[in-house]
C-alpha cells in the first residue's frame, strides 16, 4: 500500500488551480520580497519563490539589501511598499542578520499585504477566527491533510514544536477543524505519552530522528515539517523508514510539506489581492 503523502503532486494541483484562477479573473497580483544580507539558504528560498510566482502568473519584485543597511532604511522600504497600490503582498525573508529586530520590521507590513501571516494583527485575527492571512507552512499542512481526506473532527492531534511560524498557528487551524490538540516542546516531560496517542502527529522541531517507531500509534497520520541537513542530504524529524511501516499516511522529506508551503504563499498573494480589491 502506498501511504506516502505526495506534497509535490498536491502542490502542483494547488498551483494549477491558482494559475486557472489568475487566468480566468484576469488579475495580476504582485509579490515583493525583501532579502537582507547574503544568507545562502535564503537565496535559494527566494529564488524558488520567484520561480513559483512566475509559473502561476504572479509578478515578483525582489528587493535585495546588503547587511550594512540600517533597520530604518528597511522600514522605510516597507512603508513605501505599503503605499504602493501595485504591490499586493510583502514578505521579509527570514532569518534577518542578528542586528535587525525581525518583530519590529515584520510589524511594519500592512496586515492586508502580510502574506506570511506574521503581523500581530493577523496572528490575533487567526485566534479570533476573523478573515486573515495565515502563516504559509501551517496552511500547507492543513491543505495536505484535506487533500488526503484526513478527518480531524474530534481526533487527537499532537504537535511537536511551538514556534510562532509553525506550531502556534497550527493549534488554531486544527481547533477550527474540531481536533483535540496537544502541543509538545523541548521542555515537555514524557513527550511519548502524547505522541503515542495521537491520531495525527505533526512534527516541527528541527531534530533528525526525534520521532521513532515506539513513539507513534499504529495507523496514525504523520506530518513531518522538519528540514535538516545530514551528510549533505535533507531529512525531516521523523525516522521515516521505521515510522512509515506503522503510519497510515506519512509525508516524506523532501517532497512533503515543503512544496505545500510555497503553494500556500501563492494562495495568500491571490487572497491579499482580492482583499485589497474587494473581489
Ligand atoms: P524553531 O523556531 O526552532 O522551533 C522549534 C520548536 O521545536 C520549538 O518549539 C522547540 O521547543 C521544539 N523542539 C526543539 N527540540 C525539541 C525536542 N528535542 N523535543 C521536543 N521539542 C523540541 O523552528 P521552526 O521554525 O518551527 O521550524 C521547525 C522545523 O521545521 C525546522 O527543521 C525547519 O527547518 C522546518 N520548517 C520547515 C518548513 C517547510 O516548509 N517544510 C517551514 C518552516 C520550518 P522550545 O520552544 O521549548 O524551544
Amino acid at each position: 500500500m502506498n501511504n506516502i503523502m505526495d506534497g509535490v503532486l498536491a502542490s502542483q494541483k494547488l498551483r494549477s488551480k491558482i494559475t486557472e484562477e489568475i487566468k480566468n479573473t484576469k488579475i495580476t497580483p504582485t509579490l515583493a520580497v525583501i532579502k537582507v544580507g547574503d544568507n545562502k539558504a535564503s537565496e535559494v528560498y527566494v529564488r524558488n519563490k520567484k520561480r513559483a510566482c512566475e509559473e502561476v502568473g504572479i509578478n515578483f519584485v525582489g528587493i535585495d539589501f546588503p547587511d550594512t543597511i540600517s533597520q530604518d532604511a528597511v522600514i522605510a522600504e516597507i512603508r513605501r511598499l505599503n503605499n504602493d497600490i501595485s504591490i499586493n503582498g510583502i514578505l521579509v525573508q527570514l532569518p534577518l542578520p542578528n542586528n535587525f529586530d525581525a518583530g519590529v520590521i515584520i510589524n511594519e507590513i500592512d496586515p492586508v499585504k502580510d502574506v506570511d501571516g506574521l503581523t500581530y494583527t493577523n496572528v490575533g485575527n487567526l485566534v479570533l477566527e476573523n478573515e486573515c492571512l495565515t502563516s504559509c507552512t501551517p496552511m500547507g499542512v492543513m491543505e495536505l491533510l484535506s487533500m488526503y481526506n484526513v478527518d480531524l473532527d474530534g481526533k487527537d492531534v499532537c504537535i511537536v514544536g511551538r514556534s510562532n511560524l509553525v506550531g502556534k498557528p497550527l493549534i488554531q487551524l486544527l481547533l477550527q477543524q474540531n481536533a483535540t490538540v496537544s502541543i509538545c516542546h523541548s521542555r515537555s516531560l514524557n513527550m511519548k505519552d502524547y505522541t503515542k496517542h495521537a491520531d495525527v502527529l505533526i512534527v516541527a522541531a528541527g531534530h533528525p530522528n526525534l520521532i521513532t517507531k515506539d513513539m507513534v500509534k499504529d495507523g496514525s497520520v504523520i506530518i513531518d515539517v522538519g528540514i535538516n541537513k545530514e551528510n549533505d542530504s535533507l531529512c525531516g524529524d521523523v525516522s521515516f523508514d521505521e515510522v512509515s511501516k506503522k503510519a497510515s499516511l506519512i509525508t516524506p522529506v523532501p517532497g512533503g510539506v515543503g512544496p505545500m508551503t510555497v503553494a500556500s504563499l501563492l494562495k495568500n498573494v491571490v487572497k491579499a489581492y482580492k482583499i485589497q480589491n474587494r473581489f
